[in-house]
């Protein structure tokens, strides 16, 4: 599994369905998401793709508590030593190797297909993880230059959409909406209306890349693309 480059220093790497994200800089590796139970293979391969060491990965900022998310965060930071970073709501589901509360499906036909076929079939559990530092809304963590974490209820209780300044302003996403057939919310929600609301203020933000977890990343412009989607 090789790392593609998104911007100067943000490389997607690819594991099963779901994206994780690599902020690369000479002094550390920061990654964004895990991946499902098992990635850390995927992500093994990657960082070295780029002339680098797993042992490298300093930190892992955790968008939230599903197994496609947080299912690997175990694996990780016992094979790097990385501190992980997350908001206390869903760290504690992570502690317990739980991945979903109860949740509703978004609108549409092929929301629900979705979640027939593939979420309801998924394991709801995977191996408990340690979680170093739980994340207030609005933090900026020490990490990479600052990433400042900014809580976006809806899609679980505890969700962060991570907020990077370099390279003209970086948006990690995490499932607050996807972009795998144009863009459009998560297919579940603990809270709809919420999620939604949450995704609206995010086009206050100053960023020209918005990262997401399942789709494509939208490269230049990604602050106007939201608000003009959602606002
Ligand atoms: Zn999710
Ligand atoms: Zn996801």
């Amino acid at each position: 599994m090789s790392a593609q480059q998104v911007t100067e220093h943000v490389y997607l790497i690819q594991s099963e369905d779901v994206n994780v994200y690599l902020i690369v800089q000479p002094e550390s590796l920061t990654l964004v998401d895990t991946g499902f139970p098992g990635a850390m293979a995927d992500i093994d391969e990657a960082v070295r793709s780029l002339g680098r060491s797993p042992g490298d990965i300093g930190d892992v900022l955790v968008t939230h508590c599903h197994l496609d998310h947080a299912g690997a965060l175990a694996e990780i930071t016992r094979a790097t030593g990385a501190s992980a970073w997350m908001h206390g709501c869903d760290a504690e589901m992570v502690r317990a190797g739980e991945s979903f509360r109860p949740y509703e499906v978004a609108p549409g036909p092929e929301n629900q297909a979705f979640v027939d076929e593939v979420i309801s079939q998924a394991p709801t559990t995977f191996e408990p993880a340690v979680v170093d530092h739980e994340v207030a809304a609005g933090e900026v963590i020490p990490v990479a230059g600052g990433i400042q974490a900014i809580w976006t209820p809806g899609h679980t209780l505890g969700h962060l959409v991570f907020f990077w300044p370099g390279d003209g302003g970086v948006l990690f996403l995490g499932d607050v909406a996807k972009n795998v057939h144009g863009l459009v919310p998560s297919p579940i929600y603990e809270d709809l209306s919420r999620g939604l609301e949450s995704l609206r203020e995010l086009g206050n933000y100053h960023f020209e890349t918005a990262c997401f977890a399942h789709g494509a990343p939208i490269i230049g412009g990604a602050a106007e693309v939201l608000k003009k989607r959602w606002q």
